[in-house]
């Protein structure tokens, strides 16, 4: 229209355009052209840098958008707070006087099935003009529910308030709320409107806190294999979820993970699973299988483990030890070991929202605590342990530990339990160590007696080296990545004195593995 000549400044990554023969403007990335400085360039990333540039020749400055639109509020509906607005035909509009606030939903309603259904409240509708006391009429449209869930976390801090939304004081000790849970379909509109409102009370002198929520996490979704055609690239309809094949071109179905939805009926219900394996069971499977985050990929072998899961712990747990051990041995102190590590490690991560690695670490518990009570034990370790580990899973199994809970002869709920704490005394790394290597030690003698098919040994030896040699060794490798010279690596050993007595074998080990690096750098 005003004859301005156009110049292209976004070229895109896999084609080119030519000024001529565009119809449009092209608003995909691309590389930088006819931009001095700035061509050869990735539009999106270099954005700060003109930014930058703009603003140092006084052109712009960076600004943030936050794309809010007006949100219209009014809905024709029954649930809803009622709109505290009156009309008077003398009047015009008149607000509700502050003293008659809150407006109730009234009671003597007809839901028809059409039109708004607060209109057929004569008792609602019908009221005088609070200005001139001539007859008026009540606004009849709700606030979308979406007014009630942007401050609804204010009204719960203080909820018997008669007089006010909540009390400041109250509102400005519990706020703001450390740990937010929602679902995708909610990240922008109920956070954004949470937000606002939670500021504009803020600026009204509400309450003191400026953000609603300190952390959020939003919930992937459950998943579950369907019939999937490759050819057409859809899901079988549910009429057609039981084909084999694909009824439009006859290809064969795979199966493909999916969200699960009604329309697809790949959807499982609770209850059935409930009615067959248990609450407990059912809550343990979708927090084993799923990490919060990503969610959940349905399987029906995942809810049979995790009866089996819980059945076998409880029976170990509920039972009293049978092999009493009267003397204290190595045992004890490997499984109080892993007890305080597992009370940890658990802790740590139901903190961290990460529920997988709780169960995990149970398990392996578990498992350690099932060859404690088989080996044979002390009676108060296993009790210890057991009263603990009830207590780690019962946020994950509540009805199953609370069953143990009365078996153990505990008076009250377990709920109502103190958390257990750990020694982070023993949790040093000389400590994880230690059990590490104790671990491996047990693993290589079962492997040799397997080789050897010796299951039933008296006698076993191990032969350890001596503790010099560790050092020794260790040395070496520091000093060898540093200089390949033997006499200065020999010089640097013998400054210590108790390697003094082992010159000798020091002085042969040395040269023979400087020979082996020299062998294996040539080849
Ligand atoms: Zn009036
Ligand atoms: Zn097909």
């Amino acid at each position: 229209e005003y004859d301005i000549p156009i110049k292209i400044v976004i070229q895109p990554f896999d084609y080119e355009i030519h000024e001529k023969k565009m119809i449009r403007a092209y608003e995909g990335d691309g590389t930088l052209v006819n931009s001095n400085e700035f061509n050869g360039m990735e539009n999106r990333s270099t954005i700060k840098s003109i930014t930058k540039k703009l603003e140092k020749m006084k052109m712009g400055e960076d600004t943030i958008n936050y794309k809010l639109r007006d949100w219209l509020i009014s809905r024709q509906r029954y649930w809803g707070c009622p709109i505290p607005i009156i009309y008077c035909d003398t009047c015009g509009i008149v607000p509700v006087p502050y003293e008659d606030l809150p407006v109730e939903l009234p009671k003597d309603i007809k839901f028809a099935g059409k039109g708004n259904p607060l209109k057929t409240s004569v008792s609602f509708v019908k009221v005088q003009c609070p200005k001139c006391r001539k007859p008026a009429k009540r606004e009849t449209d709700t606030m979308d529910t979406f007014v009630d869930s942007s401050w609804y976390f204010f009204r719960y801090c203080d909820p018997d308030e008669k007089k006010l939304p909540y009390r400041k004081d109250i509102a400005d000790y519990w706020m703001n709320v450390d740990q937010y849970i929602g679902g995708v379909e909610h990240s922008v509109l109920h956070l954004l409107y949470a937000r606002f409102f939670t500021k504009v009370a803020r600026d009204l002198g509400l309450h003191s806190c400026d953000e609603p929520f300190q952390k959020l996490l939003t919930q992937g979704m459950i998943n579950k294999a369907h019939p999937f055609c490759l050819e057409c690239e859809t899901f079988a309809k549910k009429a057609e979820m039981h084909d084999k094949k694909c009824k439009r071109c006859g290809t064969e179905y795979i199966l493909k993970s999916v969200k699960m939805s009604k329309s697809l009926g790949n959807t499982v219900e609770p209850i059935g699973i409930m009615n067959k394996y248990g609450a407990d069971a059912a809550r343990f499977f979708i927090l084993f299988g799923a990490s919060p985050k990503s969610g959940l990929e349905w399987s029906d072998e995942g809810v049979d483990f995790a009866y089996k899961f819980i059945r076998n712990f409880f029976h170990l747990l509920r039972e009293p030890i049978e092999k009493v051990r009267t003397k204290s041995s190595i045992r004890d102190e490997l499984i109080t070991y892993n007890l305080n590590k597992t009370i940890k490690m658990v802790t740590e991560s139901y903190e961290k929202l990460a529920i997988r690695d709780v169960i995990n670490h149970i398990i392996l518990f578990f498992s350690d605590l099932t060859k404690y009570k088989d080996e044979g034990g002390l009676k108060e370790i296993f009790n210890e342990c057991r009263e603990k580990l009830t207590l780690l899973f019962h946020p994950i199994a509540p009805h199953t530990t609370e069953e143990i809970w009365e078996h153990l002869g505990k008076k009250g709920f377990i709920s109502l339990a103190n958390w257990p704490s750990y020694n982070d005394s023993l949790l040093t790394v000389e400590n994880e160590f230690k059990w590490k290597l104790m671990g491996n030690t047990v693993d290589d003698i079962n492997s040799i007696k397997l080789a050897t098919k010796k299951d039933k040994l008296k006698h076993i030896n191990i032969i350890i080296a001596a503790s010099w040699k560790f050092k020794f060794y260790s040395l070496l490798i520091g000093l060898i990545e540093k200089s390949r010279d033997q006499g200065e690596i020999m010089k640097k050993i013998m400054q210590h004195y108790e390697f003094k007595t082992y010159a000798k074998f020091i002085n042969q080990t040395t040269a023979k593995i400087l020979k082996n690096i020299e062998g294996r750098i040539q080849a």
